[in-house]
């Protein structure tokens, strides 16, 4: 018989409602919603929606629990598999203690899935807890937390098409958030906004820039310090909101006093006159919407662009009003299902910090003694592992020997610990797996996700999951039973945990599996009650101790690494509309990776021609870490001086695991000194 039930698209952040038409529990086509707010694209649907049900279908998807014995993977049944782990678990905590345990959750998984995996590591005592968004949106995290009080994106897509400027930094959103960009950006410029983009690459969403800034990777700090220096040396700031809404601007305003413009021009490469047009046009253009993304955070100086930027969002007044938006809108799927249940090695759910106030508060609720020391953050477990101090890691829906800094070192550590994985396909990272299991896909099982416009919504079950596969709360639950803390993950379905989700976190208290389960269209949080959302933040004041914005004065700090007569040219990488982070799903889709079928290298034809290489050239890029052979693309969509690739393809193996933000802990991942020479 055939079925259509709602699910939001897995995909980016945005989270279209999509509908999968399947028969018997098999899926057979996508549907999408025309009137759905997530999905006002009236019949568009970006290709990755369009094909996300495909990789479901891969013969290549995990159907049993499988352990490695004797350098062999073995099928075996789940309670074997379970017992093993538990065992070897028990093992490590009663010789190493807790500490020697991590837990990586998933923003591919969902709010309930991320919430007990967080919940099981305090429950065994680590806070050894942490996933991807360390290596994404932790920078521009920590920025806003400082600045405004809390990270949260403030406003509903809607108040993109009403700004009449857009700034775009480090983010294309026009091939990673394709309806997104279609829907309200292009809008918005329709109706006369002017757009400044701040990328070193000429990006589908440049094409729209009436002014593009392309800084040398990792410098975009000069340019934001500069645009600063140029506002604020030239009274072009909002006083009023300066004034009443804001403390400290004097203390920023001497911080930026040396960064003129000219001295951008020198570090970044982008003209000074441009810059000084940019802060104006900002300054002066109407009310904006200021977004960024992996441009800015993935830096060993990020957190200091982002707080740049957050100063320059508070002295526009671009703040707490209709009309603005400011914020991360990630191209993969959206952070918030992980970052607000607490999968954090220093949050706890809400997110809030690990003190001893909420410490306590969450013993309370959860029956058991939350550690109290924080643990390791994503690359500093990795550390800890190869050095043998983490013996143990349970790895949900993550793929570090891809995704983490300078990746032969993370599959060197993972050599040495007992490792199991819960995924739904075989990566690099289950070759290093001591046990995999099985788990559902997003459209096999139910569960809640957080839009990054902080749109809560319900996903339904629409397909079987292949052979044994369960969700990855089931999994967890089972594990924790046989760890002999079961009494705790006392669940039987995804509703209980989600109401245990209501009382832990204030704001989402009204998101109740209810609510959730017949409004299609979600709530907006902070939503205190089951009648209440909140569409826009800040609208009264800020969540600091004054009630006011926290300017904060900023200074140059160089990228982690700059090019030398060795390695001579600027590295940098982007994504791929048709691509999904490590490409374990996107490339097990027909109808994406034949469109995006392989990496390749962007570079300049000054310098091609200097190196001798010609468009599809084989080429070697190399750093200090590593190399990889692949095509030249001959192109002036990059500047001089700088290559880049898209990141899909294992392109860590090159970037560099020892230059981290001191603040946000996130390595250097987006600018490397490479050579590149004609194979
Ligand atoms: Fe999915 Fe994002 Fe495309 Fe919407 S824009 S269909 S959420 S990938």
């Amino acid at each position: 018989m055939e079925e259509l039930v709602p699910v939001v698209c897995p995909w980016c952040s945005v989270g279209c409602r999509l509908y999968i038409v399947s028969v018997n529990g098999h899926p057979r086509k996508i549907e999408w919603d025309y009137d759905h707010p997530n999905t006002p694209n009236r019949g568009k649907l970006c290709p990755k929606g369009v094909a996300s049900y495909q990789f479901t279908i891969s013969p290549d998807r995990l159907k049993k629990p499988l352990i490695k014995r004797n350098g062999k993977f073995e099928e075996v049944s789940w309670e074997e598999a379970i017992r093993y782990v538990a065992q070897k678990f028990k093992e490590i905590i009663e010789e190493d203690g807790p500490e020697a345990l991590a837990f990586l959750g998933s923003e591919r998984c969902s709010l309930e899935d991320n919430y007990v995996l967080q919940k099981l590591a305090r429950a065994l005592g680590t806070n050894n807890v942490e996933f991807a968004g360390r290596l994404c949106q932790s920078s521009n995290f920590v920025a806003r937390s400082k600045v405004f009080g809390s990270p949260a994106q403030t406003n509903p897509f809607d108040d993109i098409v009403k700004s009449k400027v857009i700034l775009v930094w480090g983010y294309n959103p026009a091939e990673t958030n394709p309806v997104l960009f279609g829907q309200y950006f292009e809008k918005a410029l329709d109706n006369g906004a002017k757009m400044i983009v701040v990328d070193p690459i000429k990006t589908k969403t440049a094409k729209f820039a009436d002014i593009h800034l392309q800084p040398y990777p990792g410098t975009d700090l000069a340019v934001a310090l500069a645009m600063l220096n140029h506002i604020i040396k030239n009274e072009l700031y909002d006083k009023k909101f300066v004034e009443e809404r804001t403390d400290n601007f004097e203390e920023l305003a001497k911080s930026v006093e040396e960064y003129t413009p000219e001295w951008a021009e020198k570090v970044s490469g982008v003209p000074a006159e441009m810059i000084k047009r940019a802060a104006e046009l900002l300054a002066t253009g109407g009310n904006a919407t200021i977004v960024l993304n992996e441009g800015v955070n993935q830096h060993a100086n990020g957190t200091m662009t982002a707080l740049a930027i957050a100063n320059l969002i508070a002295i526009t007044g671009n703040i707490g009003k209709e009309g603005v938006f400011s914020g991360v809108i990630p191209g993969a799927h959206c952070g918030l299902c992980a970052a607000v249940p607490g999968v954090n090695c220093a949050q706890l759910p809400g997110p809030v910090p690990l003190n001893e106030e909420n410490a306590k508060k969450f013993s309370e609720l959860w029956g058991f003694d939350v550690p109290r020391k924080p643990g390791l953050h994503y690359q500093a477990i990795f550390k800890a592992m190869a050095e043998g101090k983490v013996k143990g890691i349970f790895i949900m829906g993550q793929n570090p020997a891809r995704s983490l800094a300078n990746s032969s070192l993370i599959e060197e550590a993972l050599e040495k610990a007992f490792v199991v994985v819960s995924d739904i396909f075989p990566t690099e990272t289950t070759k290093f797996a001591d046990v995999i299991l099985p788990a559902a896909s997003w459209y096999e099982k139910t569960g809640t996700v957080i839009t990054q416009n902080r749109r809560v919504m319900r996903s339904f079950k629409a397909i079987k999951p292949p052979g044994e596969a369960k969700p990855d709360w089931e999994i967890l639950v089972m594990l924790a039973r046989e760890l002999g803390v079961g009494e705790y993950f006392n669940y039987s379905s995804v509703d209980d945990i989600l109401r245990e989700i209501n009382r832990a976190i204030p704001a989402l208290k009204g998101a109740t599996p209810e609510r959730l389960n017949s409004n299609l269209e979600g709530c907006f949080y902070p939503c205190p009650d089951e009648e209440s959302e909140t569409p826009r933040l800040f609208l009264k004041g800020f969540p600091t101790k004054t009630g006011r914005a926290q300017l904060t004065p900023v200074k140059w700090v160089q990228p982690g690494e700059v090019p030398d007569e060795e390695y001579p040219l600027w590295l940098t990488n982007f994504r791929q509309v048709g691509h999904f982070h490590t490409g374990t799903m996107s490339m097990r889709s027909k109808s994406l990776i034949k469109r995006w079928p392989e990496s390749f290298l962007m570079i300049n034809p000054e310098d091609a021609k200097a190196l001798g290489i010609r468009d599809g050239d084989r080429v070697r890029v190399e750093t200090r870490r590593g190399s990889l052979v692949v095509r030249a693309m001959v192109t002036d969509r990059i500047r001089k001086g700088v290559v880049a690739m898209p990141w899909h393809w294992g392109v860590n193996f090159l970037t560099k695991d020892d230059a981290i933000d001191e603040f946000s802990k996130m390595p250097e991942l987006k600018a490397v000194a490479c050579r590149v020479t004609k194979e």
